[in-house]
């Protein structure tokens, strides 16, 4: 199934800007057997653990996030882009290529100790997840796994997560 999640992946040269070549993941998402599938794979990379919260990196980890956690009968915690979150956040900014980015999650959303699946669509360079990880890691929870459902492996990102348990469904 792994292959079959591969070649529904569509690649789009040029976007968001000339240069990248952005993998494409809606057409999993519009295919009923691949978005089951894809939840199930990233459900099972946690089988062994008891999971409090699973956290979502805006957008597209709440597309795979939010369902993830009702499979595994745990809340579901979004981590979004700066001015997006209604009450007191904990917010952190990284630095991209150009320029930096921030993340915000609410400040009573995850209790000190409770255990997290932080799930994104992709691992790029890592800057994005090592960046929610640090921030789940002010709110005192323990990320347990972060969890994938594509890694561009090519660029390392994996190594920039302060964190053993990295999974990825499809690796490219
Ligand atoms: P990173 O911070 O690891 O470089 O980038 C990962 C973040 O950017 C993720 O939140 C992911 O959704 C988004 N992203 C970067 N490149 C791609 C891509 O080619 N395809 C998709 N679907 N998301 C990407």
């Amino acid at each position: 199934m792994p292959d079959t999640l591969r070649q529904a992946i569509r690649d789009v040269v040029d976007f968001p800007k000339p240069g990248i070549i952005f993998k494409d993941i809606t057409p999993i998402l519009s295919d009923a057997k691949l978005l089951r599938r894809s939840v199930e794979l990233l459900v099972d990379t946690v089988s062994e653990h008891q999971i409090d919260k699973v956290a979502g990196i805006d957008a597209r980890g709440f597309i795979f996030g939010a369902p993830a956690a009702i499979a595994l009968n745990a809340g579901f915690v979004p981590i979004r882009k700066q001015g997006k979150l209604p009450w007191e956040t904990h917010s952190l900014s990284y630095t991209l290529e150009y320029g930096t980015n921030t993340i915000e999650v609410h400040k009573d959303a995850i209790k000190p100790g409770e255990k997290v699946l932080l799930i994104d669509d992709l691992l790029a360079t890592g800057g994005t997840a090592a960046a929610a990880i640090e921030l789940l890691r002010t709110l005192g929870a323990e990320t347990v796994c972060a969890s994938f459902l594509v890694e561009l492996s090519f660029l390392e990102g994996r190594s920039k997560l302060a964190l053993d348990n990295v999974q990825s469904i499809i690796t490219f």
